[in-house]
């Protein structure tokens, strides 16, 4: 039964903040967790992705944050940038308001000598990938001599990715007594080994076991290698969905399969870790906001991401492991809501024996699929200017709206960084709002922009 959260010793600031949020109940991992965490107790705590993890570390850091001490008091370690990101916006948007709460990012792919540089300024909070935090531990620019609290934020797949020694290197650099919370989507003997070392007896908490994906329906159709285009196009032309993930297990399927969409008038973009950092994170706001209706992506690359809405997940090919199974289409029904999961699978794989006794569609009873396009409403143009140019949405807003053709209500997100921000906006207004923004200023200044293309 899910409780809310004045159930809890919070503080009436992050209390109001949360409703206003519309973080009304307490998800089943918050709900276990947030009395140890609060408590001060170490905590290692297994739950898939989507399930409000977040949320259940950022109030325990928050609440044990002395803010008038101006030092770094809690670290939280993630396996991407990416991951890093959406974890320090959360915790800036819970923390909004608290007064003056520092939340800094430092990952790999920004220079050095710029972190450094804020650095000094000092923080509250640094949210960080493993190689960049270790970095400026072993050159003394990063001091963790206040710290009160340490999270590792899906543990498994830092391990994963190889971040043992270096995740052990980084707690090496921490005080104790200190507080220290695990999550992780498994327990693996690895992560059992990491906590043994670095987590105080620690209260164990395993979600999984308690929450079936009940709401996701999970249908399932028979298709022979040669057959799985075909099978795609049919299965997405039968759902008629707006935002769809399709899954594949290797990079070389995840971009022929976006490719072949695309090609048949569908928009879709493919995600995989050989994509730069930089191009990853554009398709990724491009999903976000509506510019793109279709992520075909590899697990290692979806995996953990907060990505939200999502109406269908298509498993264009079953993985091998139940549990990867779990996550993939765990992207659909989040937050309680239903979903629906595609799988394209052969007779014999073994998967299906391990998901309970499953029917097996016959493709012949979708209909033959001619003329389905899937085109996204919006579209995005970049901005070359951002938070260091102190732009901010509604300076885009009213760049946009100062001619009578674009309304507000034709602009979408607004996504700010630091460099360069993302303007959403309804596909017929691209190129009057592109000559706009090329042709008048925006605070005072001109910047680069240009229409994203998917
Ligand atoms: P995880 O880290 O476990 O994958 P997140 O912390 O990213 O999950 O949360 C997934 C989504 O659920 C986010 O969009 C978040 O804003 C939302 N969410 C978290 N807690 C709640 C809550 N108590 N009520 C409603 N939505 C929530
Ligand atoms: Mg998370």
């Amino acid at each position: 039964m899910a409780s809310d959260f004045s159930q809890l010793p919070l503080s009436t600031t992050l209390l109001d903040n949360l409703t206003t949020l519309g973080y009304l109940r307490m998800t089943p991992i918050q709900e276990q967790s947030l009395p140890p965490i609060l408590k001060g107790r170490d905590l290692i705590a297994q739950a898939q992705t989507g399930s409000g993890k977040t949320l259940a570390f950022g109030l325990g850091v928050l609440t044990h944050l002395h803010v008038k001490t101006f030092r770094i008091q809690a670290l939280l370690i993630c396996p991407t940038r990416e991951l890093a990101s959406q974890v320090a916006a959360e915790l800036r948007r819970m923390a909004r308001t608290m007064h003056n709460i520092k939340v800094l990012e430092l990952c790999g792919g920004t220079p050095m000598k710029k972190q450094v540089h804020s650095l000094s300024h000092e923080a509250h909070i640094i949210v960080g990938t493993p190689g960049r935090l270790l970095a400026h531990l072993e050159r003394g620019t990063l001091s963790l001599e206040h710290l009160k609290t340490l999270v590792l934020d899906e543990a498994d797949r830092m391990l994963d990715m190889g971040f043992y020694d270096d995740i052990a290197a980084i707690i090496g650099h921490a005080p104790t007594p200190r507080q220290t919370l695990l999550f992780s989507a498994t327990f693996s003997e690895d992560i059992r080994t990491l906590a043994e070392r670095f987590l105080h007896e620690a209260v164990e908490i395993d979600i999984n076991e308690t929450v079936p994906p009940a709401q996701i329906e999970q249908h399932f159709y028979r298709c022979n290698n040669t057959e799985r285009h075909d099978a795609l196009l049919k299965v997405l032309e039968h759902y008629q969905k707006a935002r769809i993930m399709i899954f594949c297990n290797t990079k070389i399927a995840c971009d022929t399969v976006a490719a072949a969409l695309c090609y048949n008038d569908i928009d879709a973009l493919a995600i995989h870790s050989d994509l730069e950092q930089f191009d990853r994170n554009e398709t990724l706001i491009l999903f976000a906001n509506g510019s793109c209706s279709i992520l075909v992506a590899t697990d290692v690359a979806a995996r953990g991401l907060d990505i939200d809405r999502v109406d269908l997940v298509i498993n264009y090919e079953l993985p091998h492991d139940n549990e990867v199974y779990t996550h993939r289409i765990g992207r659909t029904g989040r937050a309680g809501k239903e979903g629906i999961s595609v799988s394209l699978c052969q007779d014999d794989e073994p998967l299906l024996q391990q998901i309970t006794p499953q029917t097996l569609r016959a493709l012949e009873t979708l209909p033959q699929c001619h003329t389905y396009t899937l085109r996204a409403a919006m579209t995005t143009l970049f901005i070359g200017g951002g938070k260091k140019e102190k732009l901010r949405p509604g300076d885009i807003v009213g760049a946009l709206t100062a001619s009578a053709d674009i309304t507000a209500d034709a602009i979408g997100d607004i996504t700010v960084f630091d460099d360069y921000t993302y303007v959403a906006l309804q596909k017929p207004l691209a190129n009057t709002a592109l000559k706009l923004l090329q042709e008048y200023p925006v605070k005072g200044r001109m910047f680069r922009v240009r229409h994203v293309h998917l």
